[in-house]
């Protein structure tokens, strides 16, 4: 397939290095100076997405995926699957969508899951929505970036998912984390608490998976200083987009409400940009109740 590819980050470099590899031809674009092993590079986004199969974006927010949308969706030609990638709010990706399918393309709105070692790896899950003839011609490509693509519904229902799935994330990380203060304090061995907690009913992807405490559980970013992983910004971006899908569908989410305050806190006035989404586990051992 011919693809064009806008955005050619941390995880789009990889993506579109996956499908070059796979024998597919790809022509990218992105605003920083980049260079991706088998991607040729076009000098606008609309010469990378005209002529094309598909046309990926994978870029840092709605705001630019709008703008962006704006330049490519009159390039395409009509029948090209308009695949973005990004994690962005769920009306962005409606509206966009809208747009598209106007112009006779077909969208589909596929944030992932994996972060950057599952997009170096082709082991991202993709969370996707749109038609069924858009996820059926985008398929193939979901199988070289990917491991699994779970069909969500209609446009912006891969959004809803990604941040239903994230505000679990990070309410359970705050949750995991307090509960490890709070034994700390007790005098519970972190090994005991982990050996109890990761076989009992408070059991968690966070505890089990990505244990926020050093030298406790499988290897995780707690072993290594808090780098990330997945960094503690971008947890506040999704809980973020959360909290605004929450508003505009009038849904009650006060877990989620707390879960993005406490990390705005963390991020903006504290110590934890830049630093792993587990780091609260340091954050609480620092803090008595008052
Ligand atoms: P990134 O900042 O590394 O990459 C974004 C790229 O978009 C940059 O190279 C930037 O130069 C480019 N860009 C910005 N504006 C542009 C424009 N107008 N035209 C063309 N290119 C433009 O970010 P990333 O980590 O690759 O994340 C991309 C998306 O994936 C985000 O929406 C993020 O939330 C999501 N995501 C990231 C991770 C992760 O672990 N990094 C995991 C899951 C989802």
């Amino acid at each position: 397939m011919k693809i064009g590819f806008i955005g050619l980050g941390n995880m789009g470099g990889p993506m579109a290095a996956n499908l070059a590899k796979a024998g597919h031809e790809v022509t990218g674009f992105d605003t920083a100076s980049v260079s991706v092993e088998g991607v040729s590079l076009a000098a606008t986004a609309a010469e990378a997405a005209a002529g094309r199969d598909v046309v990926i974006t994978m870029l840092p927010n709605g705001q630019i995926l709008r703008a962006v949308a704006g330049d490519i969706v009159p390039a395409m030609d009509a029948e090209t699957v308009f695949l973005d990638c990004s994690t962005v709010d769920v009306a962005s990706a409606r509206d966009v969508a809208e747009q598209a399918e106007k112009a006779g393309l077909l969208p589909l709105d596929a944030p992932v899951s994996g972060g950057v070692g599952g997009a170096q790896g082709g082991t991202l899950t993709f969370m996707v929505g749109g038609s069924e003839a858009a996820f059926t011609k985008a398929k193939p490509l979901f199988d070289i970036m990917g491991q699994k693509a779970v069909h969500c519904g209609p446009s912006g229902n891969g959004q809803a998912a990604k941040i239903c799935n994230n505000m679990i994330l990070g309410v359970t990380m705050i949750a995991t984390c307090e509960a490890f203060a709070l034994a700390d304090k007790l005098g519970l061995d972190r090994q005991a608490m982990f050996d109890v907690v990761s076989t009992s009913s408070g059991y968690s992807w966070t505890m089990n998976a990505y244990c926020p405490a050093p030298g406790v559980g499988p290897q995780s970013p707690a072993d290594n200083g808090y780098q990330p992983g997945f960094a503690a910004d971008l947890m506040l971006k999704d809980l973020r987009l959360s909290q605004q899908a929450a508003e505009a569908a009038d849904a009650d989410t006060p877990m989620g409400a707390a879960a993005a305050a406490l990390y705005a806190q963390f991020v903006e006035d504290e110590d934890g940009a830049g630093r792993d989404f587990s780091a609260m586990l340091p954050r609480f051992e620092g803090r008595g109740r008052g």
